[in-house]
């Protein structure tokens, strides 16, 4: 299929013993030499162009002697690379930041002497929905306004079901998409209702090799090996195959240009989230339209977030650092170095991928003792969410916070107990300030529990916080081990994520981000906050829409929450919102999705808009593990419709399905690399100003996407308001 690149790894020169760049320290703070008012930047070579209507699968060949602009083929894997791109394009290529990102574009009028100081900056608060694309927040929306519409006009109650079925049924008979949206921003949702909407790119980047079957782009920096095989910089610098050297980093794209950047085509993907290719059985691919496009190389939370934290870019797996794995500041030490407040609160672990990018700086997102040096390093002013695994502060940490510990002046740590109710959860915090220097941490969930789950409980979509199937599945496998299928074992009965006792310890997710903006908002130089819903990703890769539903009515309320505190805390003047996601999942609604939503609601089983024979297993990578991204005989499609458990009558009952159309049901469960929606307020014109604009990585200039901005520009956005720069 498009897996064009032999997977070919020359034996890595061990005598490479170059250590990494030590010219690449850039601590953004004050210390750059002063910029000449030179010309802006030495203009770069025009990219060329990948046609419109090019076969997505077919990347234009190029002979070993044509000059080195084509990407690289089956036949010969170093085409167009033997040229390392510095020489091709030669620099400088300092390492950039946002800050120059927004004086180079004529954006800010001056390099800031430094970030601290300026009067005039915003509270700025960053919202993400994990894996919350266009069509998640429209599901959300709409889930949303049927069970209102339920309760109000008809009386019902949604865990048990409505007083007169037949009234309400007849009600949503043929109601579908199109009664609520089918484009743009929507409604339904309290971050909807804010002004700014915008869509965002979430390019990522690939080296070394791709990964099998490209379903994610590799966890692999500019460093030898996977980054999981070495602690922060620990590694000799990759050597480039084709040229026997360092890897010289190339910013163009990966499948079209052999460059190591993956970027966004809207010949490929659609122009937008909501491409009417995504809804049908025959989509127009005359223009190179591609569904599974979206598939391949998509990206994770922890370089994404490390974007929205630091402006800039970095592999899969990577939290804050450069692709040469050295430490860049993050937005919440920026805020803390001039004397503002800031943290993280989540609904999945405090150090898992989102919210740890924003307070650790780590190559490898599951190195816990890494990660727990770091972020006992930075100091958050507040850091809250699931206390699980190694995603979390390390018992030591915790043990000089607790009474008697040398942290106990400073920090207040908030753990989940049966002593505590819910609703005297954040009692001993409220005469903490910030500017008294006390800290706080919050932990829920993991050791804390029975259960022993990593995220806030799961509220379905009746709220109930209980009632769900817990899909399950096995893989069968044939007598050599490999799989050839995958049948669900979803029992009958329904299972509690958190026990019923264990929920009436926690007050709901809008409490816990309702008591941290109300914390950081005491700070008198402002405060940055991020906060995570990052249990909406986890639903979709289960492909699980009762899960993943009650995840978007936390966000909404969340959201509604933290707005109402703007409105009572300076307005727009004084706060800047964004709220968006990290990446997309693959999921598409079918016309009926509302009609669907609505009779499970009414015969008050609403747990069933997830069907029974969901099985929790992601299907491409079942077939990755049986060698079928190898086999050109079928499509990708295909190979995991082989690997799927729910039937036709599932996604027909159910009006939604996972994965391209044909994949089956639950056909893919993993990220894609669409563009995501961001809805924002407070900003002041700087995302219309970033619209459209190239970016840096590495210091090398990455082409920007038509009508949208990338993770880095708002960054950018929110380092403007913050510091008013
Ligand atoms: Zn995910």
């Amino acid at each position: 299929m498009r897996f064009s690149l032999a997977t070919i790894f020359l034996t890595l020169l061990s005598e490479s013993t170059l250590t990494v760049a030590e010219g690449n320290r850039r601590l953004k703070k004050a210390k750059e030499p002063k910029q000449p008012k030179q010309p802006k930047q030495p203009k770069e070579p025009k990219q060329p162009k990948q046609p419109k209507g090019a076969a997505p699968t077919a990347p234009p060949t190029s002979p070993p002697t044509a000059p080195p602009t084509g990407p690289p083929t089956e036949e010969d894997p170093c085409a167009g690379k033997t040229t390392p791109y510095s020489e091709k394009f030669p620099g400088p290529y300092p390492l950039d930041n946002s800050e120059r990102f927004l004086y180079r574009e004529g954006i800010i009028d001056e390099m800031p002497s430094s970030l601290c100081g300026r009067e005039g900056g915003k509270n700025v608060i960053l919202v993400i929905g994990d894996g919350m694309g266009w069509e998640m927040i429209r599901a959300g929306a709409i889930a949303k306004l049927i069970v209102k519409e339920l309760e109000e006009d008809f009386g019902c109650d949604t865990k048990v079901g409505c007083p007169d079925n037949a009234a309400a049924k007849a009600s949503f008979s043929g109601r579908t998409l199109s009664d609520y949206y089918t484009e743009g921003k929507g409604s339904g949702l309290s971050f909807q209702d804010l002004e700014g909407y915008a869509l965002v790119t979430t390019s990522t980047t690939v080296l070394q090799s791709q990964n099998a079957g490209a379903h994610y782009a590799p966890a692999s920096s500019l460093l030898e090996g996977s980054v999981s095989s070495h602690d922060n910089g620990l590694s000799p610098l990759a050597v480039d195959e084709c040229t026997g050297r360092p890897i010289d980093f190339d910013p163009r794209d990966y499948e079209a240009e052999g460059g190591n950047m993956v970027l966004w085509s809207d010949a490929k993907g659609g122009q937008y989230p909501w491409d009417e290719n995504y809804f049908t059985e025959t989509p127009d691919t005359s223009s190179g339209f591609d569904p599974e496009f979206i598939m391949q190389h998509a990206t994770d939370s922890a370089s994404t977030a490390g974007s929205f934290a630091t402006g800039h870019k970095a592999a899969v797996n990577m939290m804050s650092v450069t692709l040469y794995e050295e430490d860049v500041s993050t937005i919440v030490e920026d805020a803390m170095m001039c004397g503002k407040a800031a943290g993280v609160i989540s609904s999945v672990p405090m150090l898992h991928a989102t919210p740890g990018a924003f307070v650790v700086h780590s190559n490898y997102r599951k190195n816990g003792p890494q990660m727990q040096r770091s972020m006992k390093k930075i100091n958050p002013t507040y850091i809250g969410g699931g206390c699980a695994s190694r995603y979390q502060a390390s018992e030591e940490h915790k043990d000089e916070m607790r009474e008697g510990g040398v942290l106990a002046d400073m920090w207040t740590l908030l753990e989940q107990s049966p002593s505590v109710p819910a609703a005297n959860f954040y009692d001993t915090i409220q005469t903490k300030d910030p500017d008294n220097g006390d800290h706080v941490m919050m932990c829920f969930g993991g050791d804390y529990t029975e259960s022993g789950q990593s995220n806030a409980p799961y509220r379905g979509l009746d709220s109930t916080y209980s009632n769900r199937h817990c899909s399950a599945g096995d893989v069968e496998e044939d007598e050599d081990g490999t799989p050839i299928g995958v049948n669900p074992t979803t029992p009958g009965e329904l299972c509690d994520h958190y026990s019923p006792e264990e929920v009436a310890q926690l007050p709901p997710m809008k409490t816990h981000v309702a008591e941290a903006i109300k914390f950081l908002g005491k700070s008198d130089g402002g405060f940055f906050m991020m906060y995570e819903q990052g249990d909406i990703d986890w639903a979709a890769h289960a492909n699980h829409m009762d899960d993943m539903l009650g995840a978007m009515l936390d966000i909404d309320d969340s959201v509604a929450e933290i707005i109402t505190w703007i409105e009572a805390n300076g307005g727009w003047e004084s706060n800047a919102l964004y709220i968006t996601a990290d990446h997309d999942h693959f999921l598409t609604l079918k016309p009926h999705f509302p009609e669907a939503v609505a009779n499970f609601l009414i015969n008050g089983e609403s747990h069933k808009i997830t069907p029974q024979n969901n099985s929790g297993v992601n299907p491409w990578s079942v077939a990755i593990n049986a060698g079928r991204h190898e086999d050109d005989s079928k499509s990708q499609t295909e190979h995991i419709s082989d690997f799927t458990t729910w039937t036709e009558e599932d996604i027909e009952d159910v009006g939604h399905f996972w994965g391209t159309m044909g994949s089956g049901g639950n056909g893919w469960g993993s990220h894609s690399s669409r563009p995501v929606p961001l809805s924002y307020m407070g900003d002041d014109g700087c995302i219309e100003e970033v619209m459209g604009k190239g970016y840096h990585v590495l210091g090398k200039p990455v082409v920007g996407a038509e009508g949208k901005v990338d993770q880095v520009h708002v960054h950018a956005c929110m380092m403007k308001n913050l510091f008013n720069l």
